[in-house]
C-alpha cells in the first residue's frame, strides 16, 4: 500500500482471549521489533499467560508465546499503561448475546466494546489507531468514534479500523500463520487508508501482500458476520439433509462427498454433527438477524434464524433417538458422554452441543458419566449450572460425574454418546473392545460426529447409531 503512513512501533491489545492472546502472540513473534502488550482486567488470566500453563489450549500456542514473551510480548493489568504507549490498539474484548431487555437473545452486548472505547478515550495523551478485532455489528465503528471525539481532548486523533478475526478455535495458530485472507476495512479518506497501511505493514512480517485486503470499514464489519453466517448455514443444510437420510437409507458422509466434489460448493464444513457450537455461530448469526429486523427486513431476519433453529433441532433430533433406541426411558440409566469442549483441539466449552444434551438427559433422569480430554472439570459444573440457583451444583453432581478416562465414563453405561470429535475417541485409538466388556448389554453408541468405522465397532457387539444413516436397531 503505497501511501504516506507511520510505522508502528508499539501495539497495545485489550482483551487477552481466545482471539487477542493468540493474534498478538503471533504479531509479536513475527515482528520482533514491534512491542506488543496484551493487557485484561481479569488478573488470574493474564497470571496464567505469564505462567507455563496458558490460560487457553491452542496447538502450537505454548511455542510462540515462548519465544516472544518477554522480549517484545508482554501480558500486563496495567490497561492504562498498556494504551498510553501504543501507536496502535486491537480491541479483542467479548461481544456476547445480549441476555436482558430489548433485543435480548439476539443483538449483541456492545458493553466491553464501549467501556474499552471509554478507557482509550480517557487516557490517549496521542494519536491512536484504533483496530476493531472484537466481532460486532454492522457500523460499530461510527459509535466507538462518537465515544472517542466526545470524551478525549480534541487535539488528539483517532483512525478506527476494522480487522476482523477468522481463526478457528483449535486450529488457531495455523489460521494465524496462513490466513486465507486478512480484511483492512477504513474510511475511504487520506488518514483511513494511511491507517490501513500502517495496520497492513504489520501482518506483512508474515502475510503475503495480495492476501491482505483493504476495503470500506462496513464491508469488513459485515463480512465477518457473513462469513460465520454460510459456514453455519452450511451445518445446518447438511444435518437438514442428514435427517432426509436416516428415513431414506441414503448415507450423509456419502451424500457430502458427493456434493463437496462440485468445485462450486467444495467439500469443507459438510459434515453432519450433532450440531455447531463454539462461541461465534449462533451469536454472530443472531447479530445478523437483529441487524436484519432493526433495518426493517423481517425475511431476512427469519432466512438467518432459520439456520440456528435448525441447529437446535439436530440437538433435539438427536436425542430423542438416544431415547427411542433405549427403549424409550432414560430413567436410572448411565450414559457415558465422550467429549464436552464444542469441537476437537479445544478446552472452550461455549454453546457446546454437549451441554445441551446433558442437560436433556438428565431431564429424562439418566446418571451421566463424562470424559473430555482438555475440559477442566471445574468448567463443566459452572456449564450445567444456572446462574443464581443455590445448591444447583450439588443437585448436578447427584446425577453428573466425571471420569478420568474413557473407560472409567463407560463402565457400567447402557450407551455412549460421542459429543466431540477428538482423536482420542476413533476405533484406531481406543481400545474398545475393553469398552465393551465393562458396558451393560445391549451397549449402544451413538456417534454424534460421524467418527466411527460402524461396521467394525458393531463386529464387537455394540448396536450403532449414527447421525445421517438409518436406524440399525
Ligand atoms: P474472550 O471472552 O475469550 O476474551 C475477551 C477478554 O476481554 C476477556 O478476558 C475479558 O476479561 C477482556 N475484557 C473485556 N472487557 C475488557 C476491558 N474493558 N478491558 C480489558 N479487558 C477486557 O473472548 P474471545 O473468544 O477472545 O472473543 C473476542 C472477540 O473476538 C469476540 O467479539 C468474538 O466474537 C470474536 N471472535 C472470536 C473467535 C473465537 O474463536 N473465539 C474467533 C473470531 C472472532
Amino acid at each position: 500500500i503505497n501511501i504516506p503512513h507511520k510505522k508502528i512501533t508499539s501495539i497495545c491489545c485489550i482483551g487477552a482471549g481466545y482471539v487477542g492472546g493468540p493474534t498478538c502472540a503471533v504479531i509479536a513473534q513475527k515482528n520482533p521489533h514491534v512491542k506488543v502488550t496484551i493487557v485484561d482486567l481479569n488478573a488470574g488470566r493474564i497470571a496464567a499467560w505469564n505462567s507455563d500453563n496458558l490460560p487457553i489450549y491452542e496447538p502450537g500456542l505454548d511455542e510462540v508465546v515462548k519465544t516472544a514473551r518477554g522480549r517484545n510480548l508482554f501480558f500486563s493489568t496495567d490497561v492504562d499503561a498498556g494504551i498510553l504507549e501504543a501507536d496502535l490498539i486491537f480491541v479483542s474484548v467479548n461481544t456476547p448475546t445480549k441476555i436482558k431487555g430489548i433485543g435480548a437473545g439476539f443483538a449483541a452486548d456492545l458493553g466491553y466494546v464501549e467501556s474499552a472505547t471509554r478507557k482509550i478515550a480517557q487516557v490517549a495523551k496521542s494519536n491512536k489507531i484504533v483496530v476493531e478485532k472484537s466481532t460486532v455489528p454492522c457500523r460499530t465503528a461510527q459509535s466507538m468514534r462518537h465515544i472517542l471525539e466526545a470524551n478525549a481532548p480534541p487535539n488528539i486523533q483517532f483512525d478506527i479500523l476494522s480487522n476482523p478475526e477468522f481463526l478457528a478455535e483449535g486450529t488457531a495458530i495455523s489460521d494465524l500463520f496462513y490466513p486465507d485472507r486478512v480484511l483492512i476495512g477504513s474510511l475511504d479518506t487520506e488518514s483511513g487508508r494511511s491507517a490501513a497501511a500502517s495496520l497492513a505493514d504489520i501482518y506483512a512480517g508474515w502475510v503475503p501482500r495480495d492476501q491482505i485486503i483493504t476495503m470500506n470499514l462496513w464491508s469488513s464489519e459485515l463480512s465477518k458476520l457473513a462469513a460465520n453466517a454460510i459456514l453455519a448455514q452450511r451445518i445446518s443444510s447438511i444435518n437438514a439433509l442428514s435427517a432426509i437420510c436416516e428415513a431414506t437409507g441414503a448415507d450423509i458422509d456419502e451424500v457430502s462427498y458427493a456434493c463437496g466434489l462440485d468445485s462450486r460448493i467444495g467439500p469443507k464444513f459438510l459434515k453432519a454433527s450433532v450440531g455447531f457450537g463454539g462461541s461465534c455461530f449462533q451469536k454472530d448469526i443472531l447479530n445478523l438477524v437483529y441487524l436484519s429486523e432493526s433495518l426493517h427486513l423481517p425475511e431476512v431476519a427469519t432466512y438467518w434464524k432459520q439456520v440456528v433453529e435448525m441447529n437446535e433441532y439436530q440437538k433435539r433430533r438427536f436425542t430423542n433417538r438416544v431415547i427411542s433406541c433405549l427403549f424409550n426411558t432414560l430413567t436410572g440409566k448411565k450414559i457415558a458422554v465422550f467429549g464436552f469442549a464444542f469441537k476437537k483441539d479445544t478446552g472452550d466449552t461455549r454453546e457446546s452441543p454437549a451441554i445441551t444434551l446433558v442437560n436433556y438427559f438428565r431431564e429424562e433422569k439418566a446418571y451421566i458419566s463424562i470424559y473430555d480430554p482438555k475440559v477442566e472439570e471445574s468448567q463443566v459444573w459452572m456449564d450445567l449450572t444456572e446462574p443464581g440457583v443455590v445448591d444447583e451444583t450439588e443437585a448436578v453432581k447427584r446425577q453428573v460425574s466425571i471420569a478420568a478416562n474413557p473407560y472409567e465414563a463407560a463402565s457400567g453405561a447402557d450407551a455412549i454418546v460421542i459429543c466431540t470429535e477428538w482423536n482420542d475417541f476413533r476405533d484406531t485409538v481406543l481400545d474398545y473392545e475393553k469398552i465393551y466388556e465393562g458396558m451393560k448389554k445391549p451397549a449402544f453408541i451413538f456417534d454424534g460426529r460421524l467418527i466411527l468405522d460402524a461396521k467394525k465397532v458393531e463386529k464387537i457387539g455394540f448396536k450403532v447409531e449414527t447421525i445421517g444413516r438409518p436406524r440399525s436397531t
